[in-house]
């Protein structure tokens, strides 16, 4: 038996399936939407609809945008030489907010993990191996999480790419083993970028 009306029971259902909410939440979230302005709601609406419908993936390197290439990618300011290699589009923000860097990146959306099932055919790898031919190319950055599928990562990568004569670099330990390049804090993230040494 249902408690609510079916559209609040079926929003309900539906916050609870974002990451973190709980049943609990979810009810407190739909009826504080229940309760918005209309001009509110429309607005929550029109931005979810908004990010399914314009943003994609950049072409080159991985990265969320809403057009192609991304604003970094097809940046005249940025350092064409060196390549970051990260994870995920949250790690990109992260290394942003650092303003240290002015290079570009490349999105693996993901990382090696026999456990997982995922192997480097299941990640970004062969589309970062197609840019190393770029001759303006000198250093590749390894900034994947420095737990083990984030290492394992880098080294997999590192073998690729040394053979090539380009530098390859691994970000320092200032982040904690098995931490999170998204949480490190601003300076941790500036200590480790600044300590990273040849693989
Ligand atoms: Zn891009």
């Amino acid at each position: 038996m249902n408690y609510y009306a079916q559209p609040i029971a079926k929003l309900i259902n539906e916050l609870s399936k974002l990451p973190g909410i709980g049943n609990k939440t979810a009810q407190r979230l739909a009826f504080f939407i229940v309760n918005m302005p209309k001009d509110q709601a429309k607005d929550l609406t029109e931005a979810i609809g908004g990010v399914k419908e314009t943003i994609g993936l950049c072409t080159i390197c991985g990265n969320l945008t809403d057009k192609d290439p991304c604003s970094i990618c097809s940046s005249h300011r940025r350092d064409r030489s060196v390549i970051c290699v990260v994870k995920d589009p949250r790690d990109v923000v992260a290394m942003e907010k650092m303003q240290e860097y002015n290079g570009l990146y490349h999105v693996l959306h993901g990382a090696i993990s026999p456990m997982q099932g995922i192997g480097p055919d299941d990640i970004r790898i062969k589309e970062l191996l197609s840019r190393l031919e770029d001759d303006e190319l000198k250093e590749v950055i390894l900034a994947t999480n420095p737990d083990v599928e984030g290492e394992a990562t880098a080294m997999y990568i590192a073998r690729l790419i040394k053979p090539l004569g380009i530098l390859t670099t691994r970000i320092a330990h200032g982040i904690p083993v098995g931490g999170d390049l998204e949480y490190a804090d601003q300076i941790t993230l500036q200590k480790s970028f600044e300590g990273r040494r040849e693989v």
